[in-house]
């Protein structure tokens, strides 16, 4: 099919460097999980899950079972653990795909245990402690013996046990060594009692960087796969692995004084030429970036004029300046020289490359490089 010249173009190379970067950065023995859930932070969930199996991980992480259950369809072997809270009524769905389950609660547990009973299939479990962050996971004072006899069950696998930090990014440790303590609190606990899960994980790609003390045996790793910023300033090993691109459609001159777009939010202080680039919110190219964001034409920065529509922006030149209908326009990227990153956009918008980069909506192509 043809296609809209409007296209995330997906580095895999790139994915594959990053990837072997940061195995590089592990201590022996470390497994890697790539995490892609959210459609791999948009850059296409079943590519980057090939291609970061390749590259050396050798688990997968999603955030939801029908994520999963997606990559399954999709011919991956590999194993996935679904991060998420697993719903009731997808507990025998996830189970019979083989997706490695977080569990937290008795009620989800016990309904596990019977679906694999009723399957036939092994139950793959990661207990998971909340030893600070305050969404899922269970308080490390309600791991008791009520828990360690669950998990002694041989009706399931005690596979991982698991935590979530809620400070690796900050530039100071805020909390995450008393996180770690209380971790190291329940393994002790798991092991008093014979429980070694083959599994122990906690950090994040900021964590598995910055902290390796917090690595345990396995790492799960998002952003950092992806080359956007899991802590400033981002290590320089790691690329971005998605460029989001367009062309000129249009140009057109103006006078001095003209109002750009809805709302009339730009007016030209000199005559100017503005072109036209058929990308918009409806994209995830958000509206917020309005009169705020760059883009590059012919290696030159220039700025996106007037308010962001649906499916098409503006952008102001100077008169003079050589522009031709058909020229590639970058978005996120780079071109002569000059770049703009998922993390450039994000400050502009008071949030994180993650936001921009899983925002990128389906109605753009990904295109696959490599
Ligand atoms: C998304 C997620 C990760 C990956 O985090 P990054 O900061 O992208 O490396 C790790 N663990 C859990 C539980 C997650 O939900």
């Amino acid at each position: 099919m043809l296609m809209r010249p409007t296209v995330a173009t997906i580095h895999l190379d790139r994915l594959r460097k990053n990837v072997q970067w940061i195995r590089a950065q592990l201590n022996p023995h470390v497994k890697m999980m790539a995490v892609v859930k959210a459609d791999a932070y948009g850059h296409g969930a079943h590519k980057v899950a090939e291609a970061a199996l390749e590259a050396g991980a050798e688990f997968l992480g999603v955030a939801l079972v029908e994520e999963g259950m997606a990559l399954r369809r999709q011919g991956i072997q590999a194993p996935i653990l679904v991060l998420g809270q697993v719903p009731m009524n997808q507990i025998a769905e996830a189970i019979a795909d083989d997706l490695d389950m977080v569990v937290f609660d008795p009620l989800t547990f016990d309904q596990a245990v019977q679906a694999g009973q009723f399957l036939h299939k092994p139950v793959k479990i990661h207990l998971k402690v909340d030893t600070g962050m305050g969404r899922i996971g269970l308080w490390p004072d309600h791991f008791d013996r009520v828990w360690i006899e669950r998990l002694r069950n041989p009706a399931i696998i005690f596979q991982g046990l698991m935590t979530h930090f809620a400070n690796a990014d900050a530039r100071e440790e805020r909390g995450t060594k008393e996180q770690v303590q209380r971790f190291l609190d329940v393994i002790e606990m798991c092991r008093e009692n014979g429980l070694e899960p083959p599994f122990v994980h906690a950090a994040n790609s900021a964590a598995a960087l910055k902290m390796p003390g917090t690595q345990f045996n396995l790492v799960r790793i998002g952003i950092a796969m992806y080359g956007l910023e899991a802590y400033a300033p981002m290590p320089a090993d790691l690329k971005p692995v998605l460029e989001l691109t367009s062309q000129v459609v249009f140009i057109k001159t103006v006078d001095e004084g003209f109002a750009v777009g809805y709302g009339s939010t730009y007016i030209t202080e000199k005559p100017m030429k503005i072109v036209t680039v058929p990308v918009g919110y409806a994209d995830g190219y958000r509206r917020g970036l309005s009169n705020r964001a760059q883009v590059l034409i012919r290696g030159r920065r220039y700025p996106v004029i007037g308010r962001i529509s649906m499916d098409q922006l503006t952008v102001g030149m100077d008169i003079d300046d050589p522009v031709a209908i058909g020229d590639p326009v970058v978005l996120i990227g780079e071109q002569g020289g000059e770049s703009i990153s998922a993390d450039d956009l994000a400050r502009l918008l008071d949030t994180i490359g993650y936001e921009i980069v899983s925002g990128l909506s389906p109605r753009i192509p990904r295109v696959y490089g490599n």
